[in-house]
């Protein structure tokens, strides 16, 4: 082993059977599942694993709230949650600590009473609690919340560790990934992938699995794939250690937070989505009128830098020199602070016990959104051997260890562990896909 091997640098090779685009928790989990499945994986990342959304999620495992086409898949997920910290030999920080939205209103629980429906037909434990037993779930509120959706079964985990230490047992099983290095573009031959080639050199394989968060639009332009994608903007910050504040994941009136493994506690607003208008807002107006529709209560659009960064993306690139996604190895935007500063005043107006909270850090994240807010675990229809798995819209960090899955039931032909129908892009091409159900 060479000393860069050693210090987790790897060689790139020259052929894999699958080469994954992105190294967020689904193209890590990907590559966990082909490296025990034996198969030869490389996986790239432009920046480090878990640089973008990965690592700067909430860490909410949740069915609860979620559009009824992911629900199988979820409960997939949370199957392979359970098990994770015991099969990559680290503790994920996953645990069952419970998922509950306050409502103030009836008809707030009313929305949420509609949404159990879904819960029954798949058997999860969601229910409707009042007022009184919301005081003993959650206890010291001083605001007049008269009941929640509860569902005990829902978890948390420590996205900051979970997917870098994924990502270490993949290596270990015999996946081969490699940070700060790019992929610049797919080399077809007659109709199918026969190479990528990366700002390290080219890598001929079979498959390719493009995972790529927010810029899985931008990958697909030249391959003439107009994948409806759209970005918010999304802030958050975390506490020190603090004793004596509530173990279950809550989302209130501009508030919501999460217990982290270390006892400090993910805390963000949650009732504001934050939205940079770009030329792509434009161009895929329709196709998104029905999600902003129906979020237009929270949506704050705005116009910023991003519009003319955005003007300036190119549509296709040489390969053979540096192209946009050697520009930015880690997009990190700045957290809107008066916001956070909102979400903090919220909490401790209605959970007390938060009075004596320190901030320890503060970031923000761009959240890949597609127009029904399911993702797409898919293959395309041309070049064959592509595959995609993005979309995530928001909630992909529960649902990943299933995704991750799926996507590589796929790839292998192997017989899918859910359904993969409600994932499919061609639901954006062909309108089959119905509009969204749950919100982002
Ligand atoms: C603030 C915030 C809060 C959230 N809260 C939750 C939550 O509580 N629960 C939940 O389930 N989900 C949550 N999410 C959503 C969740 O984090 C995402 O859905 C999930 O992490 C997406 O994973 P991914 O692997 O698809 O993308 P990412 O994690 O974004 O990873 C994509 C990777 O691909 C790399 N890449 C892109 N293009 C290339 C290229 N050409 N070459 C090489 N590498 C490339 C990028 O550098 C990036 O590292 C939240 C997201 C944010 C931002």
């Amino acid at each position: 082993m060479t000393s860069n091997e050693a210090n987790g640098v790897q060689k790139l090779p020259k052929s894999a059977e699958v080469v994954i685009v992105g190294g967020g928790i689904i193209g890590v989990t990907a590559s966990l599942s082909l490296a025990e499945r034996g198969i030869p994986v490389v996986l790239v990342e432009k920046g480090v694993v878990a640089g973008e959304q990965s690592s700067r999620n909430w860490g909410w495992c949740r069915q609860q709230g979620r559009d009824p086409r992911e629900l199988p898949l979820m409960i997939e997920s949370l199957r392979a949650w359970k098990g994770m910290s015991h099969r990559i030999g680290i503790d994920t920080g996953f645990n069952q600590s419970g998922v509950v939205y306050l409502a103030r209103t009836i008809s707030e629980m009313e929305a949420h009473d509609a949404w159990l429906e879904n819960a029954r037909r798949y058997e999860i434990d969601s229910q409707l609690i009042s007022g009184r037993e919301l005081d003993s779930l959650l206890p010291g509120s001083s605001d007049a919340y008269i009941g929640a959706l509860f569902t005990k079964s829902d978890g948390r985990a420590e996205p900051a560790i979970a997917v870098p230490a994924m990502a270490r047992k993949a290596r270990q099983l015999g996946a081969i990934i490699v940070e700060n290095t790019a992929a610049r573009g797919v080399e077809t031959h007659g109709g199918s992938v026969s190479s990528i080639v990366t700002e390290r050199g080219v890598i001929s394989c079979n498959s390719v699995l493009l995972a790529g968060g927010i810029w899985s639009r931008l990958f697909c332009r030249p391959l003439g794939i107009d994948l409806p994608q759209l970005k918010i903007l999304s802030s958050v910050l975390r506490t020190h250690p603090i004793k004596g504040c509530p173990e279950v994941s809550t989302s209130g009136h501009g508030f919501s937070f999460r217990k982290r493994l270390d006892g400090g506690y993910t805390i963000a607003h949650g009732s504001t989505i934050n939205y940079e208008i770009v030329p792509d807002s434009f161009r895929f107006f329709q196709q998104f009128f029905k999600l902003a529709w129906q979020a237009r209560r929270e949506l704050r659009p705005r116009l910023s830098r991003r519009f003319v960064v955005e003007w300036e993306l190119p549509r296709s690139w040489a390969l053979d020199r540096p192209g946009p996604f050697e520009q930015i190895r880690i997009m990190d935007p700045t957290p809107m602070l008066s916001e956070l500063n909102q979400a903090m005043q919220n909490l401790v107006s209605t959970y007390p016990s938060f009075r004596d909270a320190q901030i320890a850090a503060k970031w923000a994240g761009y959240i890949d959104v597609v127009p029904d807010a399911v993702p797409i675990i898919s293959p395309v229809s041309s070049p064959s051997g592509l595959y995609l798995a993005t979309g995530f819209s928001g909630h992909g960090f529960g649902i990943g260890p299933g995704a991750g899955e799926l996507a590589v039931d796929l790839i292998t032909g192997s017989s899918p562990r859910v359904d993969p129908q409600p994932f499919v892009i061609s639901r954006f091409f062909d309108r089959s896909g119905v509009g969204p159900v749950a919100g982002i």
